[in-house]
C-alpha cells in the first residue's frame, strides 16, 4: 500500500505538469482580447482551485497512508486517494472536450448501440451516487421506443451522466426523475426517432436571470452557496456544444428554490423492430401496486400502463391489503402485488393464508435490500426491468430472495470483463464478500490474454464492447483449450425475451441481467463455482 501510495504521488504531479501544459496551451488561444483575458484569469484561478483540491487529497492522502499502520485507516486514505484521482480524471476529461470544442475537432462518431443497455449503465452509475443522499431516484423510459439506435453512445452516455450528476450535485434531498420518450420523424422506412430527455430534479433551482447564460464557459452560479461542490463550469457548456453536434438541443427550466428541468433532445436514427420493452400477453397479467414513496409509485404505475398491463394503484396499506384480499383464484389471470417494504409482511401472510396465487414483488431500496419469499424489483425500475420481471426472467424462477452470500471461495479464481469502470467496480464489489480471487479488464482482447495466463472457475462478460463484443470473445475463448469448459455468464443490460436463449446458443451458459441484482450474484455463485471450491460460511 505505501508503494501504491507513492506511486500514487507519482502519478499525480505527473498529471499535474500535462495539466499545466494545457492550461498553457489553453490560456494563451484564451488570451486574444481584453475581455477574454479577464475571463482567462477567473478560468486559470478556477482551473487551478479544480485540480488543487483532488491533487491535495492524493498528496495529504498518501503521506497518510506511509505514516499509518492501521491496515482500516490505510485502505480508507487509498479509497479516497482512487476517488480523487477520478474527480482529477473528469477535470482533464472536461478540458479536454473543451479544447476539442474551442478548436473545432469535435468529432461525432455513429455506432449501432443498445438503448438498454446504454440506460442500464447510467442508471447503475447514478444509483451508486445518489445512494449518499436521501433522494429518490425514478426512471421513465418509454418500452415502445426501438432498442437498437445508431448514434454515438458514449457522447450520449456523457451527456446524461452530466446532466444527472449535476442534478445530484444540486439536490440535498427530494427527488429525482430521468425520463426517455420519442417520436418517430423520418419518412416511412427511414428509421429515425426524435429522442426526449427530460432530468428533473427538486434540488436549489436557478434564478431566473441566470438562465440565459447557464450554458456558457465557465459559468459557476451562487458561489457562495455552492461553495462545497465540486465542479468545473464547464459541464454544461460541454452538454450543449454535444447536444449540437449531433443535431439536438438542451434546454432548462427552473423555479429558484423548488428544482430545475433540463430536457435534450437528440435526433437517433435505428435498426430494425426491436423495442425497448415488450410484455409477453399483457391482456392476462394484472398488478396491484402500493408504495409510500409517490415518486416511485407514479412512475411505475404510468409504466405499467404504457407497457399495456393493467394495474390498480392503491392509495393507502390499508386499500392495497384490501384490493388483495378480493383477488379471486379463479379469475385467469397471472396476478402481481407491488409493494414497498412496509406492506410485505402482511401481504405475505395475507397471500400465505387465503392461498393466493398472486406473486408478491417488493419495490427495493435503491441499494438493493430484500425480502424473504418475495421477488425484488430494486429502484429505479422502469420498463425494461419491470417488462423482464412480468415476463418470467430468471427473477421468477427463485422461491425465495437471498441475501447473504452463502459461502466463500478463497480458492475461486474469476475474471470480469467490462469496458465501463464503473461497471467493472460494481461487478467486483458484489462479488467481493466471496473473498475470492478478482481480476477484472476492460476488453475481449485482454480476456483473452488473462485467460491464456490464469486458470478461471468463471467469467462474467460485458455483451456490448467495443472493438471485440462479449459474443465475439466468448466464441474466441471457446476455441482455446483453457477455456473450453470454463462456465461464462453474460452481463447485459438487454432484459427481453430470447436474449438467454441467445447467448446460450453463442457459447455462454448463463444470464444476468444489469442493474446486477445481488441476489441474482448468489444464485450464479451457487450454480457455477465448482463445489469442492465453496466454502459454507455459515
Ligand atoms: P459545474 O461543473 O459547476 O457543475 P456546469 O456547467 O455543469 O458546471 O453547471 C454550471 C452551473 O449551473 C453550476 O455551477 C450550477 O450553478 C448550475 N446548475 C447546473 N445544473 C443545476 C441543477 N440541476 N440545479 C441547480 N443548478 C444547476
Amino acid at each position: 500500500v505505501r508503494y501504491t501510495a507513492a506511486v500514487l504521488s507519482v502519478v499525480g504531479s505527473l498529471l499535474m505538469s500535462i495539466l499545466c501544459v494545457i492550461l498553457l496551451r489553453l490560456s494563451a488561444a484564451k488570451m486574444r482580447s481584453d475581455e477574454e483575458n479577464r475571463s482567462k484569469s477567473t478560468f486559470l484561478a478556477r482551473m487551478s482551485h479544480e485540480i488543487r483540491t483532488p491533487m491535495n487529497a492524493i498528496i495529504g492522502m498518501s503521506e497518510l497512508a506511509l505514516r499509518s499502520q492501521d491496515a482500516a485507516s490505510i485502505e480508507e486514505y487509498v479509497t479516497n486517494i482512487k476517488q480523487a484521482g477520478y474527480n482529477l480524471l473528469s477535470i482533464i476529461n472536461d478540458i479536454l472536450d473543451f479544447s476539442k470544442i474551442e478548436s473545432g475537432n469535435l468529432e461525432i462518431t455513429p455506432v449501432p448501440y443498445q438503448l438498454s443497455s446504454l440506460l442500464a449503465d447510467v442508471v447503475n452509475v447514478m444509483r451508486v451516487r445518489i445512494l449518499e443522499k436521501p433522494i429518490y431516484f425514478a426512471v421513465r423510459a418509454d418500452g415502445r421506443l426501438h432498442n437498437q439506435m445508431i448514434g454515438d453512445e458514449a457522447r450520449i452516455r456523457q451527456i446524461l451522466l452530466n446532466v444527472l450528476s449535476n442534478a445530484v450535485k444540486y439536490t440535498r434531498e427530494g427527488d429525482i426523475l430521468l425520463a426517455i420518450d420519442g417520436v418517430e420523424t423520418g419518412e416511412a422506412g427511414e428509421g429515425e426517432t426524435l429522442m426526449t430527455i427530460r432530468v428533473a430534479d427538486s434540488g436549489i433551482g436557478i434564478k431566473k436571470g441566470d438562465l440565459d447564460n447557464l450554458f456558457g464557459d465557465f459559468v459557476r452560479l451562487d458561489a457562495t452557496r455552492n461553495r462545497g461542490v465540486e465542479g468545473t463550469g464547464l459541464g454544461l457548456a460541454i452538454t450543449r456544444s454535444l447536444c449540437r453536434a449531433m443535431g439536438g438541443d438542451i434546454t432548462v427550466t427552473s423555479v429558484y428554490g423548488r428544482g430545475s428541468e433540463f430536457v435534450v433532445t437528440l435526433p437517433q436514427k435505428f435498426e430494425g423492430n426491436d423495442r425497448l420493452a415488450v410484455v409477453e400477453h399483457p391482456g392476462e397479467k394484472k398488478v396491484l401496486l402500493y408504495d409510500e414513496r409517490t415518486v416511485y409509485a407514479s412512475s411505475i404505475e404510468a409504466t405499467l400502463r404504457s407497457l399495456g398491463v393493467g394495474v390498480t394503484a392503491a392509495k393507502t396499506p390499508e386499500e392495497f391489503f384490501a384490493q388483495l384480499e378480493k383477488e379471486k383464484k379463479e379469475e385467469k389471470k397471472e396476478k402481481f402485488a407491488f409493494g414497498c417494504l412496509r406492506v410485505m409482511e402482511r401481504a405475505l401472510s395475507l397471500i400465505e393464508d387465503l392461498g393466493l396465487p398472486t406473486k408478491l414483488v417488493l419495490l427495493a431500496n435503491l441499494d438493493g435490500n430484500s425480502f424473504q419469499n418475495a421477488l425484488t424489483l430494486a429502484m429505479p425500475a422502469y420498463s425494461v426491468p419491470i417488462a423482464s420481471l412480468l415476463n418470467g426472467a430468471s427473477a421468477l424462477e427463485r422461491k425465495e430472495t437471498l441475501s447473504e452470500t452463502r459461502f466463500i471461495a478463497p480458492r475461486a479464481r474469476v475474471l470480469i470483463v467490462d469496458d465501463n469502470l464503473i461497471n467493472l467496480q460494481v461487478a467486483e464489489g458484489l462479488l467481493m464478500p466471496y473473498e475470492m480471487q478478482i481480476d477484472t479488464c476492460e476488453s475481449g482482447l485482454e480476456a483473452l490474454a488473462l485467460a491464456k495466463e490464469n486458470q478461471y472457475d468463471l467469467v462474467f462478460m460485458d455483451h456490448m464492447m467495443p472493438d471485440m463484443d462479449g459474443v465475439e470473445t466468448t466464441g474466441r475463448l471457446r476455441g482455446m483449450k483453457e477455456c473450453r469448459d470454463v462456465p461464462i455468464v453474460a452481463l447485459t443490460a438487454n432484459a427481453i425475451s430470447g436474449m438467454k436463449e441467445m447467448f446460450l446458443e453463442k457459447g455462454m451458459n448463463d444470464f444476468l441481467s444489469k442493474p446486477i441484482d445481488p441476489a441474482e450474484v448468489d444464485l450464479i455463485m451457487c450454480k457455477w463455482i465448482p463445489r469442492d471450491k465453496q466454502i459454507k460460511s455459515d
